[in-house]
């Protein structure tokens, strides 16, 4: 499968990893849009948050724990952080592979989209 972020997973192309265990795994963003730009991923393959089984849905409760854990780590849990999945074209996503972003670290907009 020609998924960035499952060949990411695989090891096949560097990534600053911040964090991983069996689920997920998180890496600086290569375009950060924030001075914390973090991505979370399932290491599964799930093409995006539209394709997310019932039964996996726990899934994004951990990738959220996980965010905050990243973002006290980063020193911006108190200052405040975004979290952000986009889902589909009209939803913005870029890569199809379900991920999560934690951005923060400066004045972030307050209109999403
Ligand atoms: P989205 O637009 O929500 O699909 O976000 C995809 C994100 O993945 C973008 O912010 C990209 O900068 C980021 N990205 C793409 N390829 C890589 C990579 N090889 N390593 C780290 N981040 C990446």
């Amino acid at each position: 499968m020609d998924c960035v972020f499952c060949r990411i997973v695989a090891g096949e192309i560097p990534a600053d990893i911040l964090y991983q265990d069996e689920e997920v795994i998180a890496f600086r963003d290569i375009n950060p849009v924030a001075p914390t730009h973090v991505v979370i991923i399932p290491k599964k393959h799930i093409p995006s948050l539209a394709h997310l089984p019932d039964a996996e849905t726990p899934l994004i409760g951990h990738m959220a724990k996980i965010a905050n854990q990243l973002a006290k780590e980063a020193g911006i849990f108190e200052s405040g952080y975004r979290l952000a999945i986009s889902c589909g074209e009209q939803g913005g996503q870029e890569v199809p592979h379900l991920h999560m972003h934690l951005v923060g670290g400066r004045q972030l907009s307050d209109t999403l989209g």
